[in-house]
């Protein structure tokens, strides 16, 4: 289970549904009282933005046509209860590596700006992404 965290609209098809399916399972560990320690340890999942994070997704899935049927009300976790942090330049790094969609998203948007540094490009990028 991971939350990639970094803007929907730099998700591939894949990871975009990928990632909205993964929090309804974190969700479902939640609401069983499993224990998803390892998963924050390993900086995968950020336990207080499960439903703005699943919020968003869901309007980039939607902007895109895609169909949801699964809202999200509220979570166990108190979301004003911070445990859990994803490293947003990491993740979107690893993203670029692991998958040519994502990877093509984020370039594509990338070469607009020139003379940018990626590394300060994807910084730019995660600070509008955070939505509250
Ligand atoms: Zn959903
Ligand atoms: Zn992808």
């Amino acid at each position: 289970m991971r939350m990639w965290m970094i803007s929907p609209k730099y998700l591939c098809r894949q990871h975009l549904l990928g990632e909205h399916n993964e929090i309804h399972m974190l969700l479902g560990c939640l609401e069983k009282g499993k224990s998803v320690s390892g998963y924050i340890e390993k900086g995968l999942v950020e336990l207080h933005n499960i439903r703005v994070r699943h919020d968003s997704i869901v309007e980039e899935m939607i902007k895109r046509g895609y169909r949801h049927h699964t809202p999200i009300y509220s979570t166990p976790h108190p979301e004003t209860l911070s445990v859990g942090k994803v490293d947003l330049i990491q993740s979107a790094q690893e993203l670029m590596n692991r998958c040519s969609g994502c990877c093509l998203r984020i370039e594509s948007d990338a070469n607009l700006i020139i003379g940018m540094q990626l590394y300060d490009y994807i910084d730019g990028v995660i600070q509008g992404s955070v939505t509250n």
